[in-house]
C-alpha cells in the first residue's frame, strides 16, 4: 500500500497545531502586542482578547470567566492547584489524597510537598485503573484539605469517576482538583456537575501551542473569592489576579481559545471517529497478535488511546522500529522519563516490570487517517515477529 507522508499516533505526547489555530495566532501576533495591563488601546485590546478567550475557555467546561486563570502550561497549572492549596490550609490540616497514576506534573509536586512535611496518601488503582471510591471516602480524615485525582489517565487512558469523587469531596468539605489535561475538549466536562473545584488544562494537547494553559479556580464566596482556599505561589506584577503574575501571553491565549471553540464543533463527531480507529487497532492486536493485551479500561476509555501489552520483547525496540518506518509511537519504558525505569501507571496497574517494558501506546488525533491505521496495522506485526525472533526473553523462559 501507499505509504503515508508521516503517521503520528502519538497525540498524547503532544498534537500538531491545527491551520486555524496557527492563523488566529498569527493575526494576534502582529496585532494583539499590547500589554494586557496597559491603559492605552494596545493594551486594551490586548486585554479585550483574553476577555473573549476566557469565556470561550469557561465555556467548554460550564465555568464562569472570571475562574479561568491563564497559566503558561499545565504542569503549572498543577503547581499552583497543588501547591497554592497545600499552603494556604496550612492551619486545618496538612493531608493530602492522590492517586498512584497521575501525571508527573502532580507526582512530583506531590512528593515535594511530602518531603516538606505535608502528609500525602496515594492511592493505588485496580488493574483496570481505576481508584476505589470507598477507599477515597475511607482515606480522608479531619486533616484532609485536597484531593488531587487525573480526569483520565495520558498512558492508559482510563476514565476516573470524577462525579463521584466530587460528590465525596463535597460531602466531606474537602477541596477536589483534577488534572483534566487529556481529557479537556476531548470528552464532556461540566465542573458544576461534576463538583470540581479546581481543574488543570493545557492548549498544546488539544490542537493548540506549547506553553499556554490554564487553571480553573471556583469562586467559593463572592466576597473571599479565592484568597478563602489558595493562595499564589509566584509574586510579581498582579497579572491574572495575581495568581500567575506575569504578562500575559495573548497570541497564545487566543490560540488556546481557538483550539477550544474548534474542540467544542467537533467533539461529538471526533468522538465517535477516534474511538472507531482506537478500536480498529485494538481489536486487529488483540485477534492477530499472540501473547497481546489491552493496557487500562476496555470501556472507561479516553477516544484516542490504545496501550498495548505484548510480551517477550520491549516497547522501546518497537517505538524504534515504527520510527524506521516513518510512525510515531510512545512506550512506557523509556517515553517520558529517558530513563529505563518502567512507567509508574504500569506497575500501579499490577504490570511486572518486564510486563511494563513491553508496552505500547497509540495515540490518535484530528489529522489521523484510517491510511494511518492501516499503514501501522500492516508494519507491526512483522516488526514484532522480527523482535520476538531476536528477543532473549523467549516464552516459557521468564514467564
Ligand atoms: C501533558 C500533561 C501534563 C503537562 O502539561 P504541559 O502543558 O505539557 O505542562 C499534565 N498532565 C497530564 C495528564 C498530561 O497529559
Amino acid at each position: 500500500m501507499n505509504k503515508p507522508k508521516y503517521v503520528y499516533l502519538d497525540y498524547a505526547a503532544t498534537t500538531p497545531m491545527d491551520q486555524r489555530v496557527i492563523e488566529e495566532m498569527n493575526a494576534h501576533f502582529k496585532d494583539t502586542y499590547g500589554n494586557s495591563s496597559s491603559l492605552h488601546s494596545v493594551g486594551q485590546k490586548a486585554a479585550q482578547t483574553l476577555v473573549k478567550s476566557r469565556e470561550i475557555v469557561a465555556s467548554i467546561i460550564n465555568a464562569n470567566r472570571a475562574d479561568i486563570y491563564f497559566t503558561s502550561s499545565g504542569t503549572e497549572a498543577d503547581n499552583i492547584a497543588l501547591m497554592g492549596v497545600a499552603l494556604k490550609n496550612q492551619k486545618k490540616g496538612n493531608h493530602i489524597i492522590t492517586s498512584a497514576i497521575e501525571h508527573h506534573a502532580v507526582e512530583n509536586t506531590c512528593k515535594h510537598l511530602k518531603k516538606s512535611g505535608f502528609d500525602v496518601t496515594f492511592l493505588p488503582v485496580d488493574n483496570l485503573g481505576l481508584i476505589n471510591l470507598e477507599e477515597l471516602e475511607e482515606t480522608i480524615t479531619k486533616n484532609t484539605v485536597l484531593i488531587s485525582i487525573m480526569f483520565a489517565n495520558n498512558e492508559i487512558g482510563t476514565i476516573e469517576p470524577i462525579k463521584e469523587i466530587g460528590e465525596i469531596a463535597k460531602k466531606h468539605d474537602v477541596i477536589f482538583h483534577t488534572d483534566a489535561v487529556q481529557a479537556f475538549g476531548k470528552i464532556p466536562i461540566d465542573v458544576n456537575e461534576m463538583n470540581i473545584d479546581l481543574l488543570s488544562a493545557s492548549a498544546h494537547k488539544l490542537y493548540g501551542p506549547k506553553g499556554v494553559g490554564m487553571l480553573y479556580i471556583r469562586n467559593k464566596g463572592i466576597r473571599e473569592g479565592w484568597g478563602k482556599y489558595i493562595e499564589p505561589i509566584m509574586f510579581g506584577g498582579g497579572h491574572e489576579r495575581d495568581m500567575r503574575p506575569s504578562t500575559v501571553n495573548v497570541p497564545g491565549i487566543a490560540g488556546f481559545a481557538k483550539a477550544v471553540e474548534l474542540a467544542k464543533e467537533e467533539m461529538p463527531k471526533e468522538i465517535e471517529r477516534l474511538s472507531r480507529l482506537r478500536d480498529k487497532v485494538i481489536d486487529f492486536v488483540l485477534k492477530n497478535i499472540e501473547d497481546s493485551y489491552l493496557n487500562g479500561h476496555p470501556t472507561r476509555r479516553l477516544p484516542n488511546n490504545v496501550n498495548l501489552g505484548i510480551r517477550f520483547i520491549e516497547g522501546e525496540s518497537m517505538v524504534l522500529d515504527l520510527d524506521g518506518q516513518g510512525i510515531a509511537t510512545s512506550t512506557g519504558s523509556a517515553c517520558s522519563s529517558k530513563s529505563l525505569d518502567p512507567s509508574h501507571v504500569l506497575l500501579a496497574i499490577g504490570l511486572k516490570p518486564q510486563e511494563a517494558h513491553g508496552s505500547l501506546r497509540i495515540t490518535v488525533g484530528r489529522f489521523t487517517t484510517e491510511e494511518d491505521i492501516d499503514y501501522f496495522l500492516e508494519k507491526l506485526p512483522p516488526i514484532i515477529e522480527r523482535l520476538r525472533k531476536m528477543s532473549p526473553l523467549k516464552k516459557g523462559k521468564n514467564h
